[in-house]
């Protein structure tokens, strides 16, 4: 068990320190910013739609490793999905964070962001990890104001 923590840790270092998809979309279809007070994250995502799937995802912003990691991994998974995959993602990452994950395919659906599946022993951090979606359905539903998790 504890090999396993220290391969999420990794992934989520490696995530932090070179996130992925980590610019600005010049043309983008929408975008949203995102503030969580509690740790000082800041983030704005930006998004390219094709109808109802996403085409582009990427962000920029500064805040601390679980919230870059979890942005970059976010990006990282949510390309060529509809919007609909991206609410039903959004709710079992959500469950695997906050420690309420009940279903035994859950990993399996969620694939490598099981990783933040540690932050349940740390509920200050669910926020920082969940930030980054938050901002994603802002800039899905088009709402203009910032999102904050306070
Ligand atoms: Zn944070």
């Amino acid at each position: 068990m504890h090999e396993l923590r220290d391969l999420y840790q990794e992934v989520i270092l490696d995530h932090s320190k070179r996130p992925r998809n980590y610019r600005k979309q010049e043309d983008a279809s929408s975008q949203a910013k995102g503030y969580n007070p509690l740790c000082g994250d800041k983030i704005t995502v930006f998004l390219t739609l094709a109808g109802d799937v996403i085409e582009d995802v990427s962000f920029q912003g500064a805040g601390c490793a679980i919230s870059t990691a979890s942005a970059s991994m976010m990006t990282e998974s949510l390309k060529g999905k509809t919007k609909e995959e991206v609410e039903s993602l959004f709710q079992l990452f959500h469950d695997v964070v906050t420690g309420q994950a009940k279903d035994e395919g859950t990993t399996e659906k969620l694939g490598k962001l099981t990783v933040f599946s540690g932050v349940q022993e740390f509920p200050v951090r669910v926020k920082c990890a969940t930030l980054a979606w938050h901002t994603l359905r802002a800039a899905l539903e088009n709402r203009e104001e910032a999102v904050s998790t306070e």
